[in-house]
């Protein structure tokens, strides 16, 4: 069985602790490679490594240019790797290989998009109201980064992190989920291969008490930029509060998808399908409640069956294949729980409701995909993040209806909306609290627009230009160019 070394220092290091842990294939239901079992002692390593790297030697002395010009280097690196990083993801967390491979291809953007905003970042002169003085700003890097993602697109989001930290000039610790750390593990040795001074970018893996506290707790670090459940982000962010700790914060969601009779009924079909069960279900921006118009709505829950219904389950490799198994084994048995939640609670399920034992399903953690209808949006199954392959269609009656509907829960991270009508599409824009609204499409995400949440979803915002100034901080620089100090013990 493989087995993985923590990357500390621009070097392959074992663990202080001489441990290590399985991680399974979804799929296989197998161990397929050691993770280290990081702690503490490597967490200050990793950090105390950072720290030198932000404040001396060659990356705190290069120029924004020349830094650009290294995450470009990586960009192009992590092209000519896709096919393999992607194939480690797919094996760690059970994800379609095409929508790996998509990612794959797709992050090099990051690192070219922020590499070039690298030697962009500029301060300003100051008007004053005081004579005598020049004054400007300076927007400097905020420190170290510790990084904390999730298990279900682990190289994605913390591209969404690590790039703008490196156009800022920050160095990083990244902590990423116990279950899928393995490609983490692998993309750090590409920041050797691209010329990145040692402590630049740092990886510790292992659980959220081993290495998560202490690496929130660490006081050289300076940020932390967490993706994960808002339960776990929630208690970072308290923690955080009492050290002085910068935070940026995306948690779950629960997204209105909403169709009205006006709709082309065709593509708001596959963005339905698409807005749930892509990923298995496991995305913050899943749509998982589907508001749909009373007078068209069981004409259009038969068609979102007819198509649901043809979903394949299978092996994640396979290209056929179009809906994988559920990541980890909690996960799983989270997703069969809030099935019975629904039930219970009255609501009808009209697919699936089941694991996924098909033959081609193997001894992997499948659930099937799941629709039920007549959810009221008082239900726990409309109200709570599943995480999983699990639609709840609600019916609204007009605009009005579907806007309260939409905005009465507690996450805000996205919504869409179906409609050829301009002025409905504009005034639903206007009055969704979330982060993103999409009209007409759903999913779309991309390292230029800004992304993240209103209200429990989260705090702070990643790509688009302004998601570097998350790691930055800015400093005025008073110049006497004449005043004359008088004597301070003198009042004047
Ligand atoms: P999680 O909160 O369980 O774990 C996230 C990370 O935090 C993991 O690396 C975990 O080890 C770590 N962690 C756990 N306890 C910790 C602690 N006490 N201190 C520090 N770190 C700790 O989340 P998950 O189950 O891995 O991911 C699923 C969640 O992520 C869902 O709620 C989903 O909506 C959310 N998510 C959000 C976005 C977004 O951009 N808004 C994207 C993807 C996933």
């Amino acid at each position: 069985m493989k087995r993985y070394r923590l990357h500390i220092d621009g070097q392959a290091v074992d663990p202080q602790g001489d441990a290590w842990f399985e991680t399974q294939n979804p799929f296989t239901g197998q161990a397929w490679a050691e993770i280290p079992r990081g702690d503490a002692r490597d967490v200050d390593r990793a950090v105390q490594a950072a720290h030198r790297a932000l404040t001396s030697g060659p990356w705190a002395e290069m120029t924004a240019t020349q830094r650009g010009a290294l995450m470009h280097r990586l960009g192009d690196l992590i092209a000519r790797d896709a096919a393999r990083l992607a194939a480690t993801e797919v094996r760690d967390n059970g994800k379609l290989l095409a929508e790996m491979q998509g990612q794959l291809h797709y992050i090099p953007q990051w690192f070219y998009y922020y590499g070039g905003l690298a030697d962009k970042i500029q301060g300003s002169t100051l008007p004053l109201d005081k004579k005598g003085y020049f004054a400007f700003t300076r927007h400097e890097p905020v420190g170290v980064v510790a990084a904390i993602t999730p298990w279900n697109s682990p190289l994605l989001l913390a591209a969404w992190k690590i790039a703008p930290a490196l156009a800022a000039g920050c160095t990083i610790v990244i902590k990423p989920s116990e279950f899928t750390s393995a490609s983490t593990l692998e993309f750090a040795e590409l920041f050797d291969e691209a010329g990145f001074p040692p402590g630049v970018f740092n990886v510790v893996t292992g659980f959220g008490a081993e290495v998560g506290t202490p690496l929130v707790e660490h006081p050289l670090v300076n940020k932390i930029s967490f993706t994960g459940s808002d339960a776990t982000g929630r208690l970072i962010n308290e923690k955080a509060a009492r050290l002085l700790k910068h935070t940026a914060m995306e948690l779950g969601g629960k997204s209105p998808n909403i169709v009205f009779d006006d709709a082309d009924l065709e593509q708001a079909v596959f963005g339905a399908v698409s807005g749930i069960f892509a990923a298995t279900g496991q995305t913050c921006i899943a749509g998982s409640r589907l508001l749909v118009q009373d007078s068209i709505h069981d004409a259009f829950v038969e068609k979102l069956l007819a198509v649901a219904r043809t979903a394949r389950m299978g092996d994640p490799m396979d290209p056929a294949t179009q809906v994988g198994p559920v990541t980890t084994p909690p996960q799983y048995k989270k997703v069969l729980a809030y099935i019975d939640i629904a039930r219970s609670e009255g609501a009808r399920m009209v697919l699936g409701g089941e694991k996924g034992n098909a033959p081609e399903c193997g001894q992997g953690w499948f659930v099937q995909p799941t629709i039920f209808t007549g959810v009221r949006n008082d239900m726990r199954i409309a109200q709570e993040e599943v995480f999983g392959p699990v639609l709840s269609v609600i019916r609204f009656k007009e605009e009005a209806d579907a806007l309260r509907i939409a905005n009465d829960v507690r996450f805000g991270l996205a919504a869409a909306v179906w409609t050829k009508d301009i002025g409905r599409a504009i005034r639903m824009s206007e009055r969704l609290q979330a982060g993103t609204v999409w009209v007409n499409t759903y999913r779309a995400v991309s390292f230029m627009a800004p992304f993240g949440g209103y209200k429990d979803s989260g705090l702070g915002r990643e790509n688009g230009i302004d998601a570097v100034r998350e790691y930055l901080q800015t400093k005025s620089v008073w110049i006497n160019s004449g005043a004359v100090a008088g004597n301070p013990f003198v009042l004047r």
